[in-house]
């Protein structure tokens, strides 16, 4: 078979949640995004090792259904949320069914909510009220928020004001504090017209970890949870986040090269003197970047690690690397992200960001998890 596997760490997922969960205040609730499968992960595989989140957050219908039946495998019930709500009146009904919490941030969605009215116990009475503080996004602008809020609390609902940072990624980015005093200004605007039927969420990683005094009754952390940096100034290991996925393949192949010879599609690379090509047996349909500049790969062995350079262009089943000199053969397991080479690492030779990087595997790498 062939070896290119996706290998998700379930303790490391749930040590990470412990780092999120260890900065706040014991009132504060964590929603656990697991949208997009996961951040590519795989929801099967990932929800298991969060469960000690308050609530799972999805971004579509579809998604919701399949962290419930996850959960369902596992013998228990977590609240779901919609964060960017229901996109027909049938899926509002739908909402309701399954009891997920849905966010509202346009008047179609405050019209579906007025016209069917959940339970008062549902998970759904609670509306995620989508408040746009400054990233022109999604969401109602401060008076027609305050104006939604009103209908919905005459409706029987209780909400949940909620807003999303733009550059919480950079701490000291002036939208930063103006967006947390827009936020801090309706939310008690509304509290103080509408007491305890109001809760606020602010926080994504990046700013539960720097903004404590932002984080208000729930946060929803992402790209921690997996592993990933949320800053653009600190890596995942310096923040205290531990590496859940291991991206690895095998050398399948290897060829003795003379000088000038050249490598792969297009012949990029051209080797500049006697060299020794290692071929891996993953690519861009698995999930690794076609365009790397300077990459390199881990390869461990005798105890001894290994940084080796991508060379030529990556294809779609497989990538070079240059093992001139090393004692690196057939057989070799290849790691492309995990331990020691952060996929944030890899995102910065992709000019993109771990979070692309991990939505972007595919189905092909066998996937499993380790404890
Ligand atoms: C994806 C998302 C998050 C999580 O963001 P991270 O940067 O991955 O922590 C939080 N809130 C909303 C609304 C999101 O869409």
């Amino acid at each position: 078979m062939r070896q290119t596997h996706i290998t998700i760490n379930q303790s490391a997922l749930a040590r990470n949640l412990g780092v999120f969960k260890r900065q706040l205040s014991t009132n504060t609730r964590i929603m656990a995004m697991v949208k997009a499968n996961a951040y590519g992960h795989g929801v099967p595989l990932c929800v298991a090792g969060l469960l000690q989140a308050d609530a799972f957050g999805v971004a579509t219908f579809d998604e919701g259904l399949e962290v419930r039946h996850t959960c369902q495998h596992l013998n228990t019930h977590k609240d779901v949320v919609l964060i960017e709500g229901v996109f027909s009146a049938d899926e509002w009904l739908g909402a309701i069914k399954h009891g997920f919490g849905c966010v509202v941030h346009c008047n179609k969605q405050l019209d579906w909510a007025i016209k069917n009215t959940p339970p008062t116990d549902s998970f759904s009475n609670t509306i995620w009220l989508k408040y746009n503080t400054g990233m022109n996004r999604l969401g109602f602008d401060q008076a027609n928020a305050l104006k939604s809020a009103k209908i919905l609390i005459n409706a029987g609902y209780r909400i949940v004001l909620t807003s999303h940072f733009a550059c919480a990624d950079d701490k000291n980015h002036p939208s930063n504090a103006m967006q947390i005093k827009h936020f801090h200004d309706t939310l008690s605007a509304l509290k103080s017209q509408y007491g305890n039927k109001i809760q606020g969420s602010l926080c994504n990683s990046a700013g539960i970890m720097n903004f404590a005094h932002a984080h208000y009754d729930w946060v929803r952390a992402g790209i921690g949870l997996y592993g990933g940096t949320p800053m653009t100034d600190k890596s995942a290991s310096e923040l205290g986040l531990q590496t859940v996925m291991t991206f690895s393949s095998q050398i399948f192949a290897t060829h003795h090269l003379c000088a000038g010879e050249q490598v792969g599609y297009g012949g990029l690379w051209v080797a500049d003197k006697p060299s020794r090509i290692g071929v891996l047996a993953v690519g861009y349909g698995d999930g690794y970047p076609r365009v790397v500049v300077g990459a390199k790969v881990l390869i461990i062995k005798n105890q001894q690690t290994y940084f080796v350079p991508v060379v030529g262009r990556v294809a779609m089943d497989m990538m070079m690397i240059d093992i001139t000199g090393l004692p690196i053969d057939i057989g070799d397991t290849v790691i492309l992200w995990g331990d020691g080479l952060a996929c944030d690492e890899v995102a910065a030779w992709a000019n993109t960001i771990g979070y692309e990087l991990f939505c972007k595997t595919t189905k092909r790498p066998n996937r499993r998890f380790v404890l």
